[in-house]
């Protein structure tokens, strides 16, 4: 929820130089034991040193020899809690000029050319108490970019002549969030609390960000820099293959010249008014239909004792799904779909809120007040009697196994957390804190709960149903708060239920044991019985990780050809995940997750410690055939209309690229079409289905991780078992890919329920193969760039537009989409068709050495090793969905990446969005802003309206 407000959007790209690298040094031991300061996993090998510069910054240092790319993350201590009133957005407004040009580097364009040109990804965000920038870039000009990065927090020159351009990038990202739920909720808990500083728009606006009598925009702006930016206010974290020794050069080099103004740091001490808020009901019509009960307790901030995890222990009680706690009776009886629980404690700032959110079914929400009575039962019984130093120890034991073998994660969002942590905690924990629980402490735990009392509590209605007297005024949304009755209160102290608390969790690993494996090149079929195949591929890069993925697929024909098929697979899907729900949740905390997907069949996947997998496998086997009731039934039919309705409520530019997804891919079917169906189905429909497809299916497993031979095969006895002795075997059923031809222009409009627009331009490459591939992906992230500094930055047309290629299977597309506030379809379309021809100019100046250095940085980016067992695994598994059994398109894709040449890709252009022949699909999503103006009509254009009907007859593939 902390990366809302995120600027310039991500500038991939493009490259000069070569790919030298600076050569890596071996750590000397004095360095090796300063890292010893931070704590780290003892799966991490990187080298780590924190050190404080003179101006008072604090640094962490990470040192990897591996990454190809590296990244630095700046914080401020500082963001919308310190807006002034009379400028509010203000820290948001400053983040984006901030990028505007400074005095080494005066030109505002000069920043995204950069990192353009070398493969750099940057980004910003701010929320209520802090500001952060990062970047990553290829190695070899991580120099070259700090000296660029580093100016914006010495000497940014704000041109004024700017403003305007900012004030609207600002009002725009605002604008493509005015409808979402949850922050029009949070708009509305704040605004529940008075004068307390939380109590104030965030984001900003054109109006908001604006002159005012004593208050002009660009003074206070320069007054809040000159205020807050300060090197005492601010952390650092660096990631690169550099040795230590030289990434502190660079650190002091770069950010030693920063001001220490010596600022006090910035604190919020006001004391909320609880009567305010506490003791209401909030009635809230949402835009999402979604039925949902929420209880949420407003808490002091108590982040400091993240050491002994009063909040950790008290929500690990309330979410846990054991047999007679809250949620698993609520869930059992078929009042609730899912329950879950968060703690935010520092959510405004010196203070937080607990919050317990359950999705109902109708029947719950008949009983809302015998379920809000349930949950203060329950809440009542942790309070006498679960301060127990049992769950302690089960805690710590599922965090302690988490940190031991903690996987690497991306660069960019590594240094982002740590600068993050590092202005909340000690430096040694930067790291460490989520996963420290040095003891159990009931004094801290009781502070805790005596909070969680209706005095500090409000209980959100929340449907399209509900009572409503007032409207937000910065999102939408309608509602209305009444104090919960006193006699409603009282009813909270008498038993409703037995109500238990949780017992012992049963999946917890016992055994980190590796397996013996031999090396392998590529994934191989080990077994074969009985209808069942499985393949296996241990790790060959994290070997000595405990831990495996598994994907057991039940696989069946019968979505492509029959919509009833694609519906009751969706309902199978719902009901065993919500039957599994307790099972899941005591997995998830042992470190195991399981979850249902479905598509051509069902998608079994475990992914986590592999001691206890067995164990789990069978239990979820057994439930293979859920329960069905005529309530259950309903209830899940009730929310798969409900879900697929919601759709036309997301954002634009999301659903654009759903409706893409669906056009170009056999088996899809139109959303009224799906719950048309879902609607005439009965539970015997259901259970007839269920039974079907258990005897005729074709199963296929992937285990890929800490398993060996033995494993695979009991795995396959296993399912042997679970299913149908007399099961039949049924052909490997995959989507088919539509197949493009000359002249062919595909078209999908449609009304939503949200405000913008949003277009998807694609066209088709006439060739097949990786050649065309290759250029495709040579070029993508440049047109990219241009297609984002031409119809974002210069023209403030949209806040979400990008260029991309498509994988069609053997066919690539290549085009451009959007979602904007300001035009409608056909006027966009124009636009893009403008810039199409614009582009072209701008790809004849590319010259062979930009061109060597893009095509040098896609090759780093591909070539790069796996950072944690998920990358390692990716390119294979979808090898492996797709039946391509050599596993190679990886190397085949670098192999033709490494052939490419300029005129190939201007060539590629030529064929593709300048080429009238080439085969085309236009998404047209027309936003309730836009309802009068026409849609793009294209030559030739053929419209689909119905997407089964046009699927059943399209050529493919
Ligand atoms: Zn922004």
């Amino acid at each position: 929820m902390k990366k809302l407000f995120v600027v310039s959007a991500i500038a991939l790209a493009v490259i000069t130089g070569c790919a030298q690298q600076s050569p890596v040094q071996l750590e000397s031991s004095a360095q090796k034991q300063q890292a010893a300061a931070i704590v780290v996993s003892p799966n991490d090998q990187r080298a780590y040193k924190t050190l404080t510069l003179p101006n008072q910054l604090e640094v962490i240092l990470v040192s990897d020899p591996t990454t190809e790319k590296s990244a630095v993350s700046l914080s401020v201590g500082a963001g919308m809690l310190q807006d002034p009133m009379t400028q509010q957005g203000l820290a948001h407004y400053l983040e984006h000029m901030l990028f505007m040009g400074t005095e080494r580097y005066p030109d505002p364009a000069e920043y995204a050319a950069f990192f353009s040109q070398h493969n750099g990804a940057y980004n910003a965000y701010t929320w209520l108490d802090i500001t952060n920038y990062m970047f990553e870039i290829n190695n070899h000009v991580y120099d070259e970019a700090l000296d660029r990065f580093s100016d914006f927090f010495k000497s940014p020159k704000f041109y004024p002549e700017y403003s305007d351009k900012e004030r609207n990038a600002v009002n725009a990202e605002h604008s493509m969030r005015r409808e979402q739920d949850f922050l029009a909720q949070f708009e509305l808990m704040r605004r529940m609390f008075g004068d307390h500083p939380s109590n104030r728009f965030l984001a900003g606006s054109l109006e908001s960000l604006s002159d005012k009598p004593g208050s002009i925009l660009h003074e206070e702006m320069l007054a809040f820099y000159d205020r807050y930016y300060s090197a005492n206010n601010m952390k650092l974290a660096m990631i690169s293959n550099r040795s230590l020794a030289e990434m502190e050069l660079l650190a002091r080099q770069h950010f030693s010249g920063i001001e220490n103004k010596d600022i006090a740091l910035p604190t919020v001490t006001a004391e909320l008014d609880n009567s305010l808020f506490g003791g209401k009901r909030i009635h809230y019509v949402p835009n999402q239909d979604v039925k949902q009960l929420r209880l949420d307790f407003t808490i002091r901030d108590n982040s400091d004792q993240y050491a002994v995890k009063p909040n950790e222990f008290i929500a690990y009680l309330l979410r846990s799904e054991m047999p007679g706690t809250a949620a698993a009776q609520l869930i059992a009886s078929g009042l609730v779909s899912s329950f879950n629980v968060s703690v935010n404690p520092d959510l405004y700032g010196n203070y937080g809120n607990l919050s317990i959110d359950m999705n109902l079914t109708d029947a719950g929400m008949q009983q809302r007040e015998a379920i809000t009575a349930m949950v203060m039962q329950y809440l009542d019984l942790i309070k006498q009697q679960g301060v127990d130093e049992q769950y302690y120890q089960e805690i710590k034991t599922s965090l302690a196994n988490q940190f031991q073998f903690l996987e690497k994660t991306d660069g960019f969002g590594y240094a982002s957390n740590l600068t993050a942590s590092m202005l909340k905690r000690p430096v040694q924990h930067a790291i460490a804190a989520p996963f420290i629980y040095e003891r159990f402490d009931a004094e801290a735990i009781e502070q805790v709960l005596a909070q969680l009392t209706p005095d500090n509590l409000r209980v959100w209605y929340i449907s399209q149903q509900e009572p409503h007297d007032s409207e937000l005024v910065r999102h939408v949304g309608k509602y209305k708060i009444v104090d919960i009755p006193a006699e409603e209160m009282a009813a909270w102290q008498q038993p409703q239920l037995a109500l238990n608390l949780p017992q012992v969790n049963r999946l917890l690993p016992e055994s980190f044991a590796i397996k013996a494996r031999a090396e392998q090149q590529k994934p191989e079929l080990v077994v074969e019985h009985n209808g069942i195949a499985a393949w296996l591929y241990p790790s060959q890069v994290f070997s000595d990780q405990p831990r495996g993925r598994l994907d057991i697929v039940l696989n069946s024909p019968a979505a492509q050809n029959d919509i009833n098929a694609r519906v009751a697979f969706a309902l199978w899907r719902d009901l065993y995940n919500l039957e599994q729900s307790a099972l899941r949740t005591e997995a998830r905390v042992a470190g195991i997750g399981v979850w249902l997907s479905d598509g051509n069949g069902l998608t079994l996947n475990l992914d986590g410690f592999t001691d206890k997998q067995p164990l789990l496998l069978e239990q979820l086997l057994a439930g293979l055939t859920p329960t069905i009731t005529e309530t259950g039934f309903s209830q899940a039919v009730d929310r798969y209309v409900r879900g697929l309705a919601n759709q036309s409520r997301q954002v634009p530019f999301r659903q654009a690229f759903w409706a893409f997804n669906s056009l170009y891919r056999g088996g899809n079917y139109n959303p009224e079409q799906l719950i048309a169906a879902a609607q005439a189905m009965t539970p015997d429909d259901l259970t007839a289905f269920i039974a079907g497809t258990l005897a005729a299916n074709q199963v296929r497993v992937f285990a890929f991780g800490n398993y060996d031979q033995q494993d695979v095969q009991t795995l396959v006895s296993k399912l042997d078992a679970a299913l149908p002795a007399n099961r039949t075997t049924t052909p490997y059923a995959q989507s088919p890919f539509w197949k493009p031809a000359a002249g062919e222009t595909l078209v999908l409009n449609r009304d939503i329920h949200v405000t913008d627009v949003a277009l998807i331009d694609m066209h088709v490459h006439p060739e097949q193969g990786m050649a065309v591939r290759a250029a495709a992906s040579v070029l993508a992230s440049h047109f990219s760039n241009q297609a984002f500094d031409t119809l974002r930055t210069e023209e403030q047309l949209a806040y979400a537009v990008g260029g991309t290629a498509i994988d069609l299977n053997d066919y690539t597309g290549f085009g451009l989409y959007i979602q904007t506030p300001v035009k409608g379809p056909a006027d966009m379309q124009q636009r893009f068709e403008d810039f199409k021809h614009q582009y072209w100019q701008r790809l004849q100046q590319v010259t062979p050495e930009q061109f060597a250095a893009l095509q040098q940085s896609l090759l780093i980016s591909l070539k790069e090793p796996p950072k944690n067992l998920q990358e390692e695994m990716r390119p294979l598994v979808s090898d492996w969905y797709r039946e391509r059994f050599d596993f190679d398109s990886r190397e085949r894709l670098i192999a033709a990446v490494e052939q490419v040449t300029l005129a190939d890709v201007q060539a590629f252009y030529q064929q593709t969005l300048l080429n009238p022949e080439a085969a085309r699909m236009s998404v047209q999503m027309r936003g309730t802003a836009f309802s009068e103006q026409p849609f793009a009509t294209l030559p030739n254009q053929q419209l689909v309206t119905d997407l089964a009907e046009f699927q059943r007859r399209m050529a493919t593939q």
